[in-house]
């Protein structure tokens, strides 16, 4: 398996898997966004509303907000903690939010009682309240994996397509059609025929080929090879994601390894 870094940013990298399967290319994408465990509201109690917002639209807006935990590994799943899931400190973080109107009340205003746990984003709005319109609320929140709600979903935009393979054969007579009909920018036409540059960005739609009258583009995708791109919520750097992520896969294939091996 060969692996190239294409792009690095604090919430999204995209990169070159070579000499994998589809099969692996997905493990992983799955993986980011439904095995790694994070932060999330769970249970809320609300003391006052008299906002706008039905109470259960507050408690979904307020679940979807990413939380950012310092050390995310000093919590653990509620289901394997030592309290056997009854709520302690080890595997739950309360909050508070109380707010008056007017004005937006934003992801800012949710305090919780451990201040290494806070919102991944200062300003997601979640109500505006109007002149003397309250929000009083109370909760906690507790980690999971993204399979078990979306609410914990580590990873958001996840994907993978085949890295595309481009070539212009002899025939091109340097019309410059593929140049006009290729949304991504990918042909030029030079000293009359064409040429292509950047050609990851390729979606393989096939416009340039259909548009191609000698028929002189040859496009296909490589097929063990993936361009894949991921982008995290915001509650942890995406390189740790995918680190975690392929962690994950690394436990699952030893598990399997051991039920095989107790079979044999
Ligand atoms: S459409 Fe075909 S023939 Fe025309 S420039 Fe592009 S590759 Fe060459
Ligand atoms: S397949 Fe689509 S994106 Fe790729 S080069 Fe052709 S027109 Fe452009
Ligand atoms: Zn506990």
């Amino acid at each position: 398996m060969k692996f190239e870094l294409l792009q690095l940013e604090e919430d999204r990298i995209r990169f070159l898997l070579s000499g994998v399967t589809a099969a692996f290319a997905n493990g992983i994408r799955r993986a980011c966004m439904s095995e790694v465990p994070v932060l999330a509201i769970d249970e809320i109690s609300i003391y006052d509303n008299t906002s706008v917002l039905f109470d259960e639209q507050v408690g979904l807006r307020l679940g979807e907000v990413p939380l950012k935990a310092e050390d995310l590994g000093i919590f653990t799943q509620p289901e394997e903690c030592q309290c056997g899931g009854t709520g302690c400190p080890g595997c739950r973080v309360d909050f508070m939010l109380s707010s008056e109107g007017p004005g937006t009340v934003y992801s800012s205003d949710i305090q919780f009682t451990d201040s290494s746990v806070k919102p991944a984003f200062d300003k997601i709005p979640i109500v505006v309240l109007g002149e003397g319109e309250k929000l009083v609320i109370e909760g906690y929140a507790t980690k999971h994996v993204g399979k078990e709600h979306s609410k914990w979903q580590a990873g958001t935009l996840c994907g993978y397509k085949n890295q595309p393979s481009l070539e212009i054969s002899e025939s091109c007579d340097g019309c410059g059609k593929c140049v006009e009909v290729c949304p991504r920018n990918i042909f030029a036409v030079e000293g009359g025929r064409a040429k292509t540059s950047n050609t990851l960005e390729c979606s393989l739609c096939k416009l340039c080929v259909e548009a191609c009258e000698p028929g002189a583009i040859k496009l296909s995708p490589v097929m063990d090879s993936f361009v894949v791109s991921i982008e995290s919520t915001g509650n942890m750097p995406v390189k740790d994601l995918v680190a975690k992520a392929a962690e994950e896969i690394r436990k699952r294939a030893e598990d399997l390894d051991a039920k095989l091996a107790e079979l044999a």
